[in-house]
C-alpha cells in the first residue's frame, strides 16, 4: 500500500517536477515552413517560416488582425495550412504528408479568454487536460499543478469565484500539467487590469522558466513582448517582418512601421547629400541611400535629450508633463513645423514656457530611404 502511495506520489513528481527540479514539460522544437492560410479569397498568412528552439519563449508580435491567433490554429491542429509544413519536434503534424489532430499534438493552448469551464472546480478544472490518466491519479497531478500556482487552497472553488489574475493562474496550470511540446499562450495577459499585469506577467515568466517550456506567446503590446520574450517574431499584415531578441528589433527595427510599431517617434524628412542627411536637427549618416533621394530620420522620444552645459540645439518648450521617472515634453524647433516629443529621464526636467538645450541620441536614430528600406 505505501509503495503504491510512493509511487503514484513519483508519477506526479515526474510529471509536474517540484520546485527546482525537473521541467513539468518535455520541451519540444516547432518549425514553421513557408505556411500559407487563406478563408475564402482572403489570404490571412502569406509564406510564414521560422522556428522556436526547445525550451524557448517566442513572442508573436503584431498588430490586432495581422494573423497571430490563425497562426496559433494552426500550430494547434484546430486548422489546416493552405501550403507549407508544421512540425513538432522534428514530426510533421500538418502538411502534404500528415496531418495530426488537435488531441494527438503534444500541444498546450491558453486562450486569450482563459476559457476555463465554469461549471467545474479549480481542480477539475485542471484535471481536465488529464482525461487518458486514472481519475485519482489525475487530480493528484492537478493539485500539484495548483500547488506550484499558489491556488491549492481554492481547488474547491469554482472559475467566477476567481480573481482575472487566479484564472489566469487556472488556465496556466490546465495547459501545463498534460506536459505539452509546446505552450501555445494567445494575448495571455489583456484580460487582466494593467495594475495586476505586471506581478502576473512575473510569475508566469517564472513559472514558464521554471518548467522549461517551448512558448509561443502572442501579444500586440511590444512593451509585453520584450519583457518576456527571448525572441520576438514581428507579424504584420500577415506576414513575419522581422525576427530578433527584443534588443535587436528595439534597436534595428526593419521598417519605419516597425520603428512605429515599438514608440511614437519623431519623424524628419531630408536629402541625401554626400552621403549624409541634414536636418533641423543634426546631420545623421546616410549609408549607401542615394544621393539626391528623400530620406526619413526617425527620432525616438528618448533620443531628444537635454544637452546640460553643453552646446546644443535650442527648443522652446510648449509642454511638460512629469510623469514620474521621466517628463514627457512637447519641444518646438526651428525650421520644424510640428513640436517634437522628447522623454527626459532624471531629475533635470525642462520647463514648460523656457527654452532649453537639446542633443540627440544617435543610438535612437533610425534612416530609411523614401521606401522604407534600411541603408547597409
Ligand atoms: P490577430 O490574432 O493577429 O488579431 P487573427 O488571426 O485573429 O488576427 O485574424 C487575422 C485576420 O484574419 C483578420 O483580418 C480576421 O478578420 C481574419 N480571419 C480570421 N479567421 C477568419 C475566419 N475564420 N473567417 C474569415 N476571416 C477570418
Ligand atoms: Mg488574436
Amino acid at each position: 500500500m505505501t509503495d503504491r502511495i510512493a509511487e503514484s506520489e513519483d508519477t506526479v513528481r515526474q510529471r509536474w517536477g517540484m520546485r527546482g527540479t525537473a521541467g513539468a514539460t518535455i520541451a519540444g522544437g516547432l518549425d514553421i515552413e513557408t505556411v500559407a492560410f487563406s478563408v475564402g479569397e482572403v489570404h490571412i498568412l502569406h509564406n510564414v517560416s521560422f522556428s522556436v528552439k526547445p525550451g524557448e519563449i517566442a513572442c508573436l508580435l503584431g498588430p490586432s488582425g495581422c494573423g497571430k491567433t490563425t497562426l496559433l490554429r494552426l500550430v494547434a491542429g484546430l486548422e489546416r495550412p493552405e501550403a507549407g509544413r508544421i512540425l513538432l519536434d522534428g514530426q510533421e503534424v500538418a502538411g502534404p504528408s500528415a496531418f495530426v489532430p488537435p488531441e494527438r499534438r503534444k500541444i498546450g493552448l491558453m486562450f486569450q479568454d482563459f476559457a476555463l469551464f465554469p461549471h467545474m472546480t479549480v481542480l477539475k478544472n485542471v484535471a481536465f487536460g488529464l482525461r487518458d490518466l486514472g481519475r485519482k491519479e489525475a487530480k493528484g497531478i492537478a493539485l500539484h499543478a495548483l500547488e506550484r500556482v499558489g491556488l491549492a487552497s481554492r481547488r474547491q472553488d469554482y472559475p467566477h469565484m476567481l480573481s482575472g489574475g487566479e484564472q489566469q493562474r487556472v488556465a496556466l496550470a490546465r495547459a501545463l500539467v498534460p506536459r505539452p511540446q509546446v505552450l501555445l499562450l494567445d494575448e495571455p495577459f489583456s484580460g487582466l487590469d494593467e495594475r495586476l499585469r505586471e506581478q502576473v506577467r512575473d510569475e508566469t515568466l517564472a513559472l514558464l522558466r521554471e518548467t522549461r517550456a517551448t512558448v509561443m506567446l502572442v501579444t500586440h503590446d511590444p512593451e509585453e513582448a520584450m519583457g518576456i520574450a527571448d525572441r520576438i517574431l514581428m507579424m504584420r499584415r500577415g506576414r513575419l517582418v522581422q525576427e530578433g531578441t527584443p534588443h535587436d528589433v528595439f534597436t534595428r527595427p526593419a521598417d519605419p512601421e516597425a520603428t512605429r510599431f515599438f514608440s511614437t517617434v519623431n519623424e524628419l524628412w531630408g536629402k541625401v547629400k554626400a552621403g549624409n542627411i541634414d536636418t533641423p536637427l543634426g546631420t545623421f549618416a546616410a549609408g549607401n541611400l542615394t544621393e539626391g533621394e528623400p530620406a526619413l530620420v526617425m527620432i525616438r522620444p528618448q533620443g531628444l535629450r537635454l544637452a546640460r552645459g553643453q552646446v546644443g540645439i535650442e527648443g522652446y518648450v510648449l509642454e511638460a508633463r512629469f510623469m514620474g521617472e521621466t517628463t514627457r515634453c512637447s519641444v518646438l524647433f526651428k525650421g520644424i513645423e510640428e513640436p517634437l516629443t522628447a522623454v527626459i529621464g532624471g531629475s533635470q526636467r525642462p520647463e514648460k514656457g523656457h527654452t532649453a538645450q537639446f542633443k540627440v541620441d544617435d543610438d535612437q536614430v533610425h534612416v530609411f530611404a523614401q521606401g522604407g528600406q534600411r541603408p547597409i
